[in-house]
C-alpha cells in the first residue's frame, strides 16, 4: 500500500492495516530510484514474510531489489522476521548495538521475549531466529536509501537500544518512530525490565526538537502531515512531570 512517493506499508497486524501476521508492527518499505529498504519485519511466524513479500509485489515492486533492513528496536514484533528475510533476500541489517546483539545471540530475557511469550503475545514454541547484523547505528549515524537519508536518534524509554529515524531527501520529511510515540501523543509502556519513564521523557524531547512532516509509527494511525503535533502532545505531558497515556 503506497503512502507517498517514498513510502509503502507492506506489513502490519491488528494494530495496523491487517495485511500480515496479526501481531506484526507496521512494516515500511522505503523507495528511491531503484533502491528499496525495509523498516522492521513483524514477528515472522510461518507464512508472515511471504505475505509481506506478496504485498510488495502487489505494489509493483520487486522484493529482490531490497538491499537494506533497518530495525527500530529489538521487540519480537519488530525483528522476529529478520533471520528469515536475510535467508531469502540479499539484505544487510542496520540496528542499534543492543538490537544487533539480540539478533546475533537470541537472548530472550534481554528483549523480554520470555515474559511476552508467557503473557500470550507469541506462541509457546516461538523462538527468535538469529542472524548476523552488519551495521551498528549510534546517535547521528546515517543510512542512505537512494536519495533518501535516514539519520538515527537514540530514543530509549519504551526499550533500551530503541532508535528513531528522521528521513530527508524525499517528497516530505519523515519521522520513523518505532514504538516511541503514537497518534494523539500516546506512548507504549509495559511492565518489562527496560521500560524507563525518565529516559522516555528525554527521548520525546529529543524528537520534539526535530522538524518533520509525516509520523510513521510502529503501530496504529499514520500521520502524513503535521506529524510533529503528536510528539508535542506527548512531550507536553512529560514536561509537566506527567506520563502520557499508553496504547497498552
Ligand atoms: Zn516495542
Amino acid at each position: 500500500m503506497q503512502l507517498t512517493p517514498d513510502v509503502h506499508v507492506v506489513g502490519g497486524g491488528r494494530l495496523g492495516f491487517g495485511i500480515s501476521g496479526v501481531g506484526d508492527c507496521h512494516v515500511y518499505l522505503l523507495r528511491s530510484g531503484d533502491d528499496l529498504a525495509l523498516v522492521d519485519t513483524g514477528i515472522g511466524l510461518p507464512g508472515d514474510l511471504d505475505r509481506i513479500l506478496a504485498n510488495i509485489r502487489a505494489d509493483g515492486l520487486d522484493p529482490t531489489r531490497i538491499r537494506k533492513l533497518i530495525l527500530t528496536h529489538y521487540h519480537t514484533d519488530h525483528i522476529g522476521g529478520a533471520a528469515e528475510l536475510k535467508a531469502k533476500l540479499d539484505v544487510e541489517i542496520y540496528a542499534s548495538p543492543l538490537t544487533a546483539q539480540a539478533l546475533r545471540t537470541g537472548d530472550e530475557r534481554a528483549i523480554s521475549l520470555d515474559v511476552a511469550r508467557a503473557a500470550g503475545f507469541y506462541p509457546l514454541d516461538y523462538k527468535l531466529g538469529t542472524c548476523p547484523v552488519e551495521h551498528e547505528l549510534r546517535q547521528g549515524d546515517t543510512v542512505e536509501v537512494g536519495g533518501l537519508t535516514l539519520t538515527a536518534y537514540e530514543t530509549p524509554g519504551h526499550s533500551d537500544g530503541h532508535l528513531s529515524f528522521r528521513v530527508t531527501g524525499g517528497d516530505r520529511v519523515y519521522l520513523i518512530g518505532g514504538d516511541l510515540v503514537f497518534w494523539g501523543g500516546r506512548i507504549s509502556l509495559q511492565t518489562i525490565h527496560d521500560c524507563r519513564i525518565p529516559e522516555y521523557a528525554t527521548s520525546m524531547a529529543t524528537i520534539e526538537a526535530l522538524e518533520f512532516d509525516a509520523l510513521l509509527p510502529g503501530h496504529l494511525q499514520i500521520a502524513l502531515s503535521d506529524g510533529r503535533w503528536h510528539v508535542v502532545k506527548a512531550a507536553e505531558v512529560f514536561r509537566t512531570l506527567g506520563v502520557p497515556l499508553s496504547i497498552w
